[in-house]
């Protein structure tokens, strides 16, 4: 029997296609782009949806790159396997700083935490003395890392191996805002207290950002996988990922009826509907009822009525070519900008990636 987990619909169900080679010319980019720093892959998350083994796997083999984060110490184990042919062995940082009951896992795999306060350096050093441990410094954010107080206490630490001090940018969507400037600054002011300390500050916002945020090591997100990490789109980012799913049905409606759950879509006169084998529980969001579209047969067109958890209606009335079941709509990919699709839903493409469903197959080009 399938375990429950394994919840896949391989047949006539959604599916997203990745473009992997896609993805290595973003990650050539971002590194040709910062020519001075190491350009590090986070690929926490499955790879923002899209499978952290796979793309971990084409970026330490075709590009090379041989720094990769993931949040948690289970990721990192999982991808020390896939890494294991590879030579020299990939480094492996893990946001989520060690735990008692991870620190042996820290081990087994041979992950490099990232220390994010006095308590978790304190705990390191004295379980591991002279691991190599990264230490997240915050300057601004106020989510983790340790604040200013904390660092001269770390510092002090003798048996604590400081290789790399990091920071994260809060406002790095928008180049502009004051708040990059002042985060640079502090950073730089506070990483003094580990000299010898390669220094990370930016994602993949900085990383695209001028040279004064690159510092020694980048670590790039989402630009890796398609999507820009500002608020408008950047065209230097190739499309990674398209989200398809196939039409299932075309129905005829006329005036007086309506569509979908609540009857919210009040049909106005004679129109044609397709309904497309995606929904919210793929990770579409419901909020894009109404809103988003798709694109079908070279034309788009827009979800009418709200999302329910399997389907989505199309309204295919105005459209110039004939829709049938087994078309294939797409919701975001070389047709239509995640950027958009996400704008639509009411979110960013980060969310809209993550958010996929276990139904969706993955399909690698
Ligand atoms: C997720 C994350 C990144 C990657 O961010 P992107 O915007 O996707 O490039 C980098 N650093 C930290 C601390 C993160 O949590």
């Amino acid at each position: 029997m399938t375990p429950p987990s394994a919840i896949t619909a391989k047949t006539a169900g959604p599916w997203v296609e990745i473009d992997l080679s896609a993805v290595c010319a973003n990650y050539a980019m971002v590194r040709n782009g910062a020519p001075g720093a190491e350009t590090a892959a986070v690929v926490k998350c499955d790879g923002y949806g899209l499978g952290a083994a796979a793309v971990a796997q084409v970026l330490a083999t075709r590009e090379k790159c041989r720094s990769f984060f993931v949040a948690y110490p289970e990721e990192g184990a999982a991808l020390r396997a896939i890494f294991k042919n590879i030579t020299p062995a990939p480094a492996i940082y893990v946001f989520n700083g060690p735990l008692p009951e991870t620190t042996a896992l820290f081990e087994q795999a041979n992950l490099i935490p990232v220390l994010n306060n006095l308590e978790q350096a304190h705990k390191w050093a004295d379980r591991k003395p002279d691991a190599p441990a990264v230490l997240h410094i915050d300057t601004g954010m106020n989510r983790l890392g340790a604040p200013a107080s904390e660092l001269a206490a770390i510092a002090a630490l003798g048996s604590l191996r400081i290789e790399m001090v990091m920071s994260h940018l809060a406002c790095a969507s928008d180049p502009k805002h004051p708040k990059n400037t002042a985060q640079r600054k502090l950073f730089e002011e506070l990483a003094q207290q580990f000299p010898g300390a390669r220094r990370s500050l930016s994602a993949s916002g900085g990383a695209m950002m001028s040279a004064d945020y690159h510092y020694d090591l980048l670590r790039v997100g989402v630009a890796l996988y398609g999507a820009s990490p500002f608020d408008e789109e950047d065209n230097r980012i190739a499309p990674v990922a398209a989200l398809k799913a196939p039409v299932v049905q075309v129905r005829q409606a006329d005036r007086g009826e309506t569509v979908g759950y609540g009857a919210t879509h009040q049909v106005e006169g004679p129109a044609r509907f397709a309904t497309i084998a995606l929904g919210y529980g793929d990770g579409f969001p419901r909020a894009s009822s109404g809103r988003a579209h798709a694109f079908i047969n070279g034309e788009r067109a827009r979800i009418a009525g709200v999302v329910s958890m399997d389907l989505i209606t199309l309204d295919i009335t105005k459209l110039k070519r004939p829709v049938k079941t087994g078309d294939i709509a797409e919701f975001f990919g070389p047709n239509l900008s995640i950027h958009d699709a996400a704008a639509a839903c009411g979110t960013l493409p980060y969310e809209l990636l993550t958010g996929l469903g276990g139904r969706v197959d993955r399909r690698y080009l």
